[in-house]
Protein backbone atom coordinates (compact mmCIF):
# COMPACT_ATOMS: atom_id res chain seq x y z
CA UNK A 1 0.00 0.00 0.00
CA UNK A 2 1.26 3.46 -1.11
CA UNK A 3 0.88 6.02 1.09
CA UNK A 4 -1.92 7.83 -0.90
CA UNK A 5 -3.30 4.75 -0.48
CA UNK A 6 -3.03 4.18 2.79
CA UNK A 7 -4.21 7.92 3.62
CA UNK A 8 -7.31 7.81 1.35
CA UNK A 9 -7.81 4.78 3.49
CA UNK A 10 -8.08 6.25 6.77
CA UNK A 11 -9.97 9.35 5.60
CA UNK A 12 -12.64 6.96 4.27
CA UNK A 13 -12.58 5.43 7.84
CA UNK A 14 -12.69 9.37 9.51
CA UNK A 15 -15.37 10.49 7.19
CA UNK A 16 -17.43 8.21 8.89
CA UNK A 17 -17.79 9.26 12.21
CA UNK A 18 -17.22 13.26 11.24
CA UNK A 19 -20.26 15.68 9.68
CA UNK A 20 -19.47 16.17 6.45
CA UNK A 21 -18.63 20.03 7.27
CA UNK A 22 -16.05 18.98 9.30
CA UNK A 23 -14.39 16.17 7.37
CA UNK A 24 -14.22 18.85 4.37
CA UNK A 25 -12.72 21.66 6.19
CA UNK A 26 -10.65 19.14 8.25
CA UNK A 27 -9.21 16.79 6.45
CA UNK A 28 -9.54 18.16 2.96
CA UNK A 29 -5.88 18.99 1.94
CA UNK A 30 -4.13 16.65 3.74
CA UNK A 31 -1.79 14.36 2.75
CA UNK A 32 0.55 12.02 4.03
CA UNK A 33 4.31 13.12 4.95
CA UNK A 34 5.64 9.80 5.82
CA UNK A 35 4.79 6.65 8.07
CA UNK A 36 8.25 5.64 10.26
CA UNK A 37 7.77 3.44 12.76
CA UNK A 38 5.37 4.54 15.37
CA UNK A 39 5.18 7.82 13.37
CA UNK A 40 2.44 9.15 11.18
CA UNK A 41 3.60 12.64 9.86
CA UNK A 42 0.83 14.29 8.28
CA UNK A 43 0.90 17.55 5.68
CA UNK A 44 -1.55 20.02 6.74
CA UNK A 45 -1.99 23.39 5.11
CA UNK A 46 -1.36 25.65 8.07
CA UNK A 47 -0.91 26.19 11.83
CA UNK A 48 -4.88 26.49 12.60
CA UNK A 49 -5.27 22.94 10.85
CA UNK A 50 -2.35 21.53 13.15
CA UNK A 51 -3.69 22.64 16.05
CA UNK A 52 -7.12 21.62 15.16
CA UNK A 53 -6.20 18.01 14.08
CA UNK A 54 -3.80 17.51 16.73
CA UNK A 55 -5.87 18.56 19.28
CA UNK A 56 -9.55 17.38 18.33
CA UNK A 57 -8.95 14.97 16.05
CA UNK A 58 -5.70 13.29 17.21
CA UNK A 59 -7.61 10.56 18.54
CA UNK A 60 -9.66 9.20 15.43
CA UNK A 61 -6.97 9.71 13.40
CA UNK A 62 -4.96 7.39 15.46
CA UNK A 63 -7.80 5.17 15.74
CA UNK A 64 -8.57 4.90 11.87
CA UNK A 65 -4.72 4.52 10.79
CA UNK A 66 -3.99 1.59 13.51
CA UNK A 67 -6.53 -0.45 11.66
CA UNK A 68 -4.39 -0.07 8.77
CA UNK A 69 -1.09 0.31 10.42
CA UNK A 70 -1.30 -1.43 13.59
CA UNK A 71 2.40 0.03 14.78
CA UNK A 72 0.95 3.47 14.38
CA UNK A 73 1.43 5.35 18.44
CA UNK A 74 1.76 9.30 17.26
CA UNK A 75 0.30 11.30 15.21
CA UNK A 76 2.72 14.68 14.22
CA UNK A 77 1.61 17.58 11.25
CA UNK A 78 3.56 19.29 8.87
CA UNK A 79 2.90 22.72 7.52
CA UNK A 80 3.13 23.81 4.21
CA UNK A 81 5.19 21.39 2.81
CA UNK A 82 2.62 20.82 0.00
CA UNK A 83 1.46 25.17 -0.46
CA UNK A 84 -2.38 25.17 -0.32
CA UNK A 85 -3.49 28.22 0.18
CA UNK A 86 -4.25 29.69 -2.88
CA UNK A 87 -5.47 33.05 -2.07
CA UNK A 88 -2.73 35.56 -1.84
CA UNK A 89 -2.64 37.58 1.66
CA UNK A 90 -3.96 40.86 2.28
CA UNK A 91 -0.42 42.10 2.31
CA UNK A 92 0.83 40.87 -0.94
CA UNK A 93 -2.37 41.91 -2.36
CA UNK A 94 -1.54 45.50 -1.18
CA UNK A 95 2.15 45.04 -2.14
CA UNK A 96 0.91 43.78 -5.24
CA UNK A 97 -0.93 47.15 -6.40
CA UNK A 98 2.06 49.08 -5.32
CA UNK A 99 1.25 52.23 -6.42
CA UNK A 100 -2.09 52.39 -4.85
CA UNK A 101 -0.66 50.81 -1.48
CA UNK A 102 -1.78 54.54 0.47
CA UNK A 103 -4.49 55.03 -0.90
CA UNK A 104 -5.82 51.95 -0.37
CA UNK A 105 -4.66 51.84 3.71
CA UNK A 106 -6.03 55.62 4.32
CA UNK A 107 -9.60 55.64 4.74
CA UNK A 108 -11.64 57.61 2.87
CA UNK A 109 -12.58 60.90 4.21
CA UNK A 110 -15.40 60.42 6.14
CA UNK A 111 -14.69 56.55 6.19
CA UNK A 112 -12.28 56.19 9.17
CA UNK A 113 -12.14 52.59 9.36
CA UNK A 114 -12.67 52.18 12.92
CA UNK A 115 -16.20 54.25 12.79
CA UNK A 116 -19.16 52.99 13.36
CA UNK A 117 -20.93 53.92 10.81
CA UNK A 118 -19.64 52.42 7.33
CA UNK A 119 -18.27 49.22 8.97
CA UNK A 120 -21.41 48.59 10.47
CA UNK A 121 -19.77 47.11 13.31
CA UNK A 122 -22.02 47.26 16.62
CA UNK A 123 -19.50 47.30 19.92
CA UNK A 124 -21.67 45.40 21.88
CA UNK A 125 -20.78 42.10 20.38
CA UNK A 126 -17.31 40.93 21.19
CA UNK A 127 -15.30 37.80 21.16
CA UNK A 128 -14.55 38.22 25.06
CA UNK A 129 -18.94 37.80 25.49
CA UNK A 130 -19.20 35.08 23.61
CA UNK A 131 -19.52 31.84 25.11
CA UNK A 132 -17.64 28.55 23.66
CA UNK A 133 -19.54 25.15 23.84
CA UNK A 134 -19.26 22.20 21.70
CA UNK A 135 -22.02 23.65 19.68
CA UNK A 136 -20.13 26.47 18.30
CA UNK A 137 -16.67 26.06 18.95
CA UNK A 138 -15.49 24.92 15.05
CA UNK A 139 -17.54 28.85 14.04
CA UNK A 140 -15.30 30.71 16.84
CA UNK A 141 -12.00 29.17 16.07
CA UNK A 142 -12.34 29.59 12.58
CA UNK A 143 -13.71 33.14 13.27
CA UNK A 144 -10.87 33.87 15.66
CA UNK A 145 -8.27 32.73 13.34
CA UNK A 146 -10.04 34.68 10.23
CA UNK A 147 -9.97 38.13 12.83
CA UNK A 148 -6.19 37.38 13.61
CA UNK A 149 -5.20 36.70 9.74
CA UNK A 150 -7.30 37.81 7.51
CA UNK A 151 -7.76 36.67 4.13
CA UNK A 152 -4.89 33.91 4.59
CA UNK A 153 -6.45 31.44 6.93
CA UNK A 154 -10.22 30.33 5.45
CA UNK A 155 -11.12 32.15 2.45
CA UNK A 156 -14.23 32.53 2.55
CA UNK A 157 -15.54 31.58 5.19
CA UNK A 158 -18.98 30.50 5.31
CA UNK A 159 -21.03 30.14 8.90
CA UNK A 160 -24.09 28.55 8.83
CA UNK A 161 -26.91 27.84 11.36
CA UNK A 162 -30.70 27.92 12.99
CA UNK A 163 -31.99 31.36 14.24
CA UNK A 164 -30.90 32.89 17.55
CA UNK A 165 -27.61 30.56 17.85
CA UNK A 166 -25.32 33.48 17.64
CA UNK A 167 -23.86 33.94 13.62
CA UNK A 168 -24.62 37.66 13.70
CA UNK A 169 -22.74 38.06 17.03
CA UNK A 170 -19.83 35.92 15.68
CA UNK A 171 -19.46 37.27 12.50
CA UNK A 172 -19.66 41.29 14.21
CA UNK A 173 -16.97 40.03 16.69
CA UNK A 174 -14.91 38.74 13.72
CA UNK A 175 -14.75 41.98 12.56
CA UNK A 176 -14.54 44.11 15.37
CA UNK A 177 -11.37 41.71 16.94
CA UNK A 178 -10.12 42.92 13.30
CA UNK A 179 -9.68 46.57 13.66
CA UNK A 180 -8.22 46.38 16.55
CA UNK A 181 -5.65 44.51 15.77
CA UNK A 182 -5.40 46.15 12.09
CA UNK A 183 -7.30 49.36 12.41
CA UNK A 184 -5.99 50.41 8.63
CA UNK A 185 -7.85 47.66 7.14
CA UNK A 186 -11.48 48.29 5.36
CA UNK A 187 -13.90 46.65 7.13
CA UNK A 188 -17.71 46.20 5.87
CA UNK A 189 -19.91 44.32 8.17
CA UNK A 190 -23.67 44.05 5.91
CA UNK A 191 -26.84 41.95 6.16
CA UNK A 192 -27.40 40.69 2.70
CA UNK A 193 -30.61 42.05 2.86
CA UNK A 194 -29.48 45.43 2.85
CA UNK A 195 -26.53 44.71 0.13
CA UNK A 196 -29.93 43.58 -2.31
CA UNK A 197 -31.93 46.96 -1.03
CA UNK A 198 -28.78 49.00 -1.84
CA UNK A 199 -27.50 47.63 -4.84
CA UNK A 200 -31.28 48.03 -6.24
CA UNK A 201 -31.43 51.42 -5.50
CA UNK A 202 -28.02 51.77 -7.28
CA UNK A 203 -29.23 50.19 -10.15
CA UNK A 204 -32.60 52.27 -10.07
CA UNK A 205 -30.13 55.57 -10.12
CA UNK A 206 -27.76 54.28 -12.42
CA UNK A 207 -24.93 53.72 -9.71
CA UNK A 208 -24.30 50.13 -10.19
CA UNK A 209 -21.10 50.69 -10.90
CA UNK A 210 -19.97 53.16 -8.22
CA UNK A 211 -22.09 51.04 -5.80
CA UNK A 212 -19.40 47.58 -6.78
CA UNK A 213 -16.80 49.67 -6.99
CA UNK A 214 -17.84 50.58 -2.86
CA UNK A 215 -17.24 46.78 -2.00
CA UNK A 216 -14.51 46.03 -4.34
CA UNK A 217 -12.13 48.36 -2.51
CA UNK A 218 -12.75 46.53 0.76
CA UNK A 219 -10.14 44.47 3.02
CA UNK A 220 -13.12 42.24 4.61
CA UNK A 221 -16.69 41.77 3.77
CA UNK A 222 -18.43 40.31 6.10
CA UNK A 223 -21.70 39.22 4.76
CA UNK A 224 -24.92 38.02 7.18
CA UNK A 225 -27.76 36.17 6.06
CA UNK A 226 -26.79 34.88 2.52
CA UNK A 227 -29.78 32.70 2.60
CA UNK A 228 -31.72 36.26 1.36
CA UNK A 229 -29.69 35.58 -1.98
CA UNK A 230 -32.57 32.40 -2.70
CA UNK A 231 -34.69 32.95 -6.03
CA UNK A 232 -33.08 36.23 -6.40
CA UNK A 233 -30.91 36.13 -9.63
CA UNK A 234 -30.33 39.89 -10.42
CA UNK A 235 -28.40 40.24 -6.87
CA UNK A 236 -26.89 36.75 -7.48
CA UNK A 237 -25.20 37.66 -10.40
CA UNK A 238 -24.00 40.89 -9.07
CA UNK A 239 -22.78 39.94 -5.63
CA UNK A 240 -21.16 36.92 -7.38
CA UNK A 241 -19.13 39.75 -9.47
CA UNK A 242 -18.03 41.53 -6.04
CA UNK A 243 -17.02 38.29 -4.63
CA UNK A 244 -14.94 36.92 -7.44
CA UNK A 245 -13.04 40.18 -7.21
CA UNK A 246 -12.52 40.19 -3.64
CA UNK A 247 -11.40 36.63 -3.64
CA UNK A 248 -9.55 36.62 -6.40
CA UNK A 249 -7.38 39.85 -4.49
CA UNK A 250 -7.30 37.80 -1.76
CA UNK A 251 -9.70 39.43 0.56
CA UNK A 252 -11.24 38.26 3.34
CA UNK A 253 -14.92 37.18 2.86
CA UNK A 254 -17.22 36.44 5.76
CA UNK A 255 -20.92 34.81 5.48
CA UNK A 256 -23.41 33.60 7.45
CA UNK A 257 -26.48 31.51 6.50
CA UNK A 258 -29.16 29.85 8.30
CA UNK A 259 -28.60 26.98 6.33
CA UNK A 260 -25.44 24.91 3.75
CA UNK A 261 -24.86 26.92 0.80
CA UNK A 262 -26.52 23.35 -0.59
CA UNK A 263 -30.02 24.14 0.64
CA UNK A 264 -30.06 27.35 -0.73
CA UNK A 265 -32.91 27.02 -3.10
CA UNK A 266 -31.75 27.99 -7.21
CA UNK A 267 -28.39 29.34 -5.60
CA UNK A 268 -26.07 29.82 -8.76
CA UNK A 269 -23.52 26.49 -8.93
CA UNK A 270 -20.76 28.99 -9.31
CA UNK A 271 -21.73 30.51 -5.61
CA UNK A 272 -22.41 27.53 -4.09
CA UNK A 273 -19.10 25.94 -5.18
CA UNK A 274 -17.22 29.27 -3.97
CA UNK A 275 -18.90 28.99 -0.91
CA UNK A 276 -18.26 25.20 -0.19
CA UNK A 277 -14.63 25.75 -1.47
CA UNK A 278 -13.74 27.77 1.71
CA UNK A 279 -14.02 26.96 4.96
CA UNK A 280 -17.68 25.99 6.19
CA UNK A 281 -17.91 25.62 10.23
CA UNK A 282 -21.91 25.00 11.54
CA UNK A 283 -23.34 25.89 14.55
CA UNK A 284 -26.02 24.28 16.66
CA UNK A 285 -28.00 23.87 19.63
CA UNK A 286 -25.84 24.55 22.70
CA UNK A 287 -25.74 22.05 25.58
CA UNK A 288 -27.28 22.79 28.82
CA UNK A 289 -24.25 23.33 30.12
CA UNK A 290 -23.16 26.15 26.81
CA UNK A 291 -26.83 27.87 27.87
CA UNK A 292 -25.92 27.79 31.94
CA UNK A 293 -22.57 29.78 30.98
CA UNK A 294 -24.39 31.59 28.82
CA UNK A 295 -27.15 32.68 31.09
CA UNK A 296 -24.62 33.47 33.98
CA UNK A 297 -22.30 35.77 31.71
CA UNK A 298 -25.77 37.59 30.19
CA UNK A 299 -26.51 37.85 33.92
CA UNK A 300 -23.67 39.53 35.08
CA UNK A 301 -23.22 41.60 32.17
CA UNK A 302 -26.32 42.60 33.56
CA UNK A 303 -25.74 42.82 36.87
CA UNK A 304 -28.22 40.95 38.09
CA UNK A 305 -28.22 38.43 40.54
CA UNK A 306 -30.84 35.15 40.36
CA UNK A 307 -30.90 32.32 42.44
CA UNK A 308 -29.28 29.09 41.33
CA UNK A 309 -32.71 27.18 41.03
CA UNK A 310 -33.82 29.63 38.69
CA UNK A 311 -30.99 30.09 36.69
CA UNK A 312 -31.04 25.97 36.11
CA UNK A 313 -34.91 26.36 35.74
CA UNK A 314 -34.50 28.67 32.59
CA UNK A 315 -31.85 26.71 31.08
CA UNK A 316 -32.90 23.56 31.57
CA UNK A 317 -36.46 24.28 30.00
CA UNK A 318 -35.00 27.15 26.85
CA UNK A 319 -33.45 24.99 25.04
CA UNK A 320 -34.33 26.46 21.35
CA UNK A 321 -31.87 29.02 21.02
CA UNK A 322 -30.04 31.19 23.11
CA UNK A 323 -32.27 34.74 21.60
CA UNK A 324 -35.12 33.09 23.79
CA UNK A 325 -33.21 32.62 26.72
CA UNK A 326 -32.08 35.60 26.23
CA UNK A 327 -35.59 37.05 26.37
CA UNK A 328 -36.32 35.48 29.17
CA UNK A 329 -33.58 36.79 31.65
CA UNK A 330 -34.49 39.82 29.81
CA UNK A 331 -37.81 39.62 30.62
CA UNK A 332 -37.35 38.71 34.48
CA UNK A 333 -34.67 41.43 34.72
CA UNK A 334 -36.90 44.25 33.31
CA UNK A 335 -39.56 43.47 35.99
CA UNK A 336 -37.74 43.16 39.07
CA UNK A 337 -34.39 45.47 38.69
CA UNK A 338 -37.01 48.12 39.46
CA UNK A 339 -38.33 46.58 42.45
CA UNK A 340 -35.00 45.99 43.68
CA UNK A 341 -36.31 42.08 44.67
CA UNK A 342 -35.39 38.71 44.10
CA UNK A 343 -37.80 36.95 42.01
CA UNK A 344 -39.25 33.87 43.84
CA UNK A 345 -38.71 30.64 41.21
CA UNK A 346 -42.46 30.43 41.38
CA UNK A 347 -42.90 33.99 40.01
CA UNK A 348 -40.13 33.38 37.23
CA UNK A 349 -42.01 30.52 36.32
CA UNK A 350 -45.14 32.38 35.91
CA UNK A 351 -44.13 35.08 34.09
CA UNK A 352 -41.51 33.15 31.57
CA UNK A 353 -44.40 30.45 30.76
CA UNK A 354 -44.84 31.18 27.46
CA UNK A 355 -41.11 30.74 26.21
CA UNK A 356 -40.71 27.47 27.83
CA UNK A 357 -39.99 24.94 24.82
CA UNK A 358 -41.72 22.28 26.17
CA UNK A 359 -45.22 24.30 26.64
CA UNK A 360 -44.39 25.29 22.79
CA UNK A 361 -43.76 22.29 21.37
CA UNK A 362 -47.05 20.98 23.01
CA UNK A 363 -48.97 24.12 21.03
CA UNK A 364 -47.97 22.99 17.77
CA UNK A 365 -50.28 22.69 15.31
CA UNK A 366 -49.78 20.69 12.17
CA UNK A 367 -50.48 23.17 10.51
CA UNK A 368 -47.00 25.11 11.05
CA UNK A 369 -45.46 21.90 10.31
CA UNK A 370 -47.53 21.71 6.66
CA UNK A 371 -46.34 25.45 6.37
CA UNK A 372 -42.70 24.64 6.94
CA UNK A 373 -42.60 21.90 4.72
CA UNK A 374 -44.40 23.66 2.20
CA UNK A 375 -42.45 26.95 2.78
CA UNK A 376 -38.73 25.09 2.28
CA UNK A 377 -39.96 23.14 -0.71
CA UNK A 378 -41.62 26.11 -2.57
CA UNK A 379 -44.59 24.18 -2.80
CA UNK A 380 -48.54 25.22 -2.08
CA UNK A 381 -49.49 24.33 1.20
CA UNK A 382 -52.80 23.02 -0.08
CA UNK A 383 -51.05 20.55 -2.53
CA UNK A 384 -49.69 18.79 0.73
CA UNK A 385 -52.96 18.07 1.64
CA UNK A 386 -54.27 17.64 -1.76
CA UNK A 387 -54.99 14.00 -2.92
CA UNK A 388 -52.41 14.74 -6.00
CA UNK A 389 -49.80 12.55 -6.00
CA UNK A 390 -47.87 14.49 -8.38
CA UNK A 391 -43.84 13.35 -7.60
CA UNK A 392 -42.58 16.81 -6.40
CA UNK A 393 -45.55 16.29 -3.67
CA UNK A 394 -44.56 12.97 -2.46
CA UNK A 395 -41.02 13.64 -0.97
CA UNK A 396 -42.58 16.90 0.96
CA UNK A 397 -45.91 14.83 2.08
CA UNK A 398 -44.05 12.15 3.64
CA UNK A 399 -41.55 14.32 5.46
CA UNK A 400 -44.86 16.43 6.73
CA UNK A 401 -45.63 13.07 8.33
CA UNK A 402 -42.90 12.22 9.49
CA UNK A 403 -42.24 15.36 11.11
CA UNK A 404 -45.84 15.09 12.82
CA UNK A 405 -44.96 12.23 14.51
CA UNK A 406 -41.49 13.36 15.72
CA UNK A 407 -43.25 16.79 17.01
CA UNK A 408 -46.48 16.32 18.03
CA UNK A 409 -48.58 13.96 19.90
CA UNK A 410 -50.85 12.88 17.25
CA UNK A 411 -51.42 9.41 16.69
CA UNK A 412 -51.09 7.80 13.10
CA UNK A 413 -54.97 8.03 11.82
CA UNK A 414 -55.10 12.19 13.51
CA UNK A 415 -51.77 12.28 11.62
CA UNK A 416 -53.44 10.90 8.00
CA UNK A 417 -56.50 13.59 9.05
CA UNK A 418 -54.52 16.35 9.77
CA UNK A 419 -52.54 15.89 5.38
CA UNK A 420 -55.84 15.12 4.01
CA UNK A 421 -57.42 12.69 5.08
CA UNK A 422 -55.12 9.82 4.55
CA UNK A 423 -55.47 6.16 5.68
CA UNK A 424 -53.50 5.28 8.44
CA UNK A 425 -51.29 2.50 6.73
CA UNK A 426 -50.62 5.41 4.22
CA UNK A 427 -49.04 7.61 7.02
CA UNK A 428 -47.06 4.66 8.70
CA UNK A 429 -45.37 3.43 5.30
CA UNK A 430 -44.73 7.49 4.77
CA UNK A 431 -43.11 7.62 8.18
CA UNK A 432 -41.19 4.67 7.96
CA UNK A 433 -39.78 5.31 4.53
CA UNK A 434 -38.24 8.81 6.10
CA UNK A 435 -37.24 6.86 8.62
CA UNK A 436 -35.00 4.45 6.36
CA UNK A 437 -33.83 6.98 4.36
CA UNK A 438 -32.85 9.10 7.00
CA UNK A 439 -30.07 6.44 8.12
CA UNK A 440 -27.27 6.97 4.78
CA UNK A 441 -29.27 10.49 3.15
CA UNK A 442 -26.97 13.57 4.89
CA UNK A 443 -29.08 16.17 2.82
CA UNK A 444 -32.17 14.43 3.58
CA UNK A 445 -30.95 15.01 7.13
CA UNK A 446 -30.08 18.89 6.64
CA UNK A 447 -33.22 19.34 5.26
CA UNK A 448 -34.91 18.31 7.96
CA UNK A 449 -33.08 20.04 9.99
CA UNK A 450 -33.43 23.33 8.56
CA UNK A 451 -37.58 22.71 8.41
CA UNK A 452 -37.51 22.31 11.95
CA UNK A 453 -35.61 25.02 12.83
CA UNK A 454 -38.56 27.15 11.24
CA UNK A 455 -41.32 25.47 13.52
CA UNK A 456 -39.75 24.23 16.97
CA UNK A 457 -39.83 27.18 19.62
CA UNK A 458 -41.72 29.14 17.61
P1 LIG B 1 -28.27 34.58 14.81
O1 LIG B 1 -27.57 35.65 14.05
O2 LIG B 1 -27.64 33.23 14.62
O3 LIG B 1 -29.74 34.53 14.57
P2 LIG B 1 -27.51 36.16 17.09
O4 LIG B 1 -26.04 36.28 16.87
O5 LIG B 1 -28.33 37.33 16.80
O6 LIG B 1 -28.08 34.88 16.36
O7 LIG B 1 -27.72 35.71 18.61
C1 LIG B 1 -28.92 35.95 19.33
C2 LIG B 1 -28.59 36.47 20.71
O8 LIG B 1 -27.98 35.45 21.47
C3 LIG B 1 -27.60 37.63 20.67
O9 LIG B 1 -27.98 38.57 21.64
C4 LIG B 1 -26.27 37.00 21.03
O10 LIG B 1 -25.44 37.91 21.72
C5 LIG B 1 -26.69 35.85 21.92
N1 LIG B 1 -25.79 34.70 21.79
C6 LIG B 1 -25.90 33.68 20.90
N2 LIG B 1 -24.92 32.77 21.09
C7 LIG B 1 -24.18 33.22 22.13
C8 LIG B 1 -23.04 32.72 22.82
N3 LIG B 1 -22.46 31.57 22.46
N4 LIG B 1 -22.53 33.44 23.84
C9 LIG B 1 -23.12 34.60 24.21
N5 LIG B 1 -24.20 35.12 23.62
C10 LIG B 1 -24.74 34.46 22.58
MG1 LIG C 1 -28.34 37.01 12.66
Amino acid sequence: MTNEEFWQAVLGEIELSLSKANFTTWFKNTSVFKIEGEDLVINVPNIFAKEWLERKYRKIILESARKFYPKVNKVLCLIGEREIDLSPSIDSAVKMKNGQKKRFLRPLPGQSAGENGFSNLNFRYRFENFIVGSNNELAFAACKSASENPGKSYNPLFVYGGVGLGKTHLLQSTGNAMLEKFPHLKIRYVSMERFANELLDALQNSRAREFKNDYVKLDVLIIDDVQFLAKKEKTQEEFFHVFETLYQLGKQVILSSDRPPKSIPTLEDRLRSRFEGGMMADIIKPDIETRLAIARKKLAEKRFRLDDDIVEYLVENIYHNVRELEGALNKVIATFQLKNVNPSLDEVKKMTNDLISTNREKALEPKCIIDAVADFFEIDKKEITSRSRKRKLVKPRQIAIYLMRQHTKLSFPEIGEAVGGRDHSTVIYAHDRIEQDLLDNNLLRDHLKFIQEKFVGY
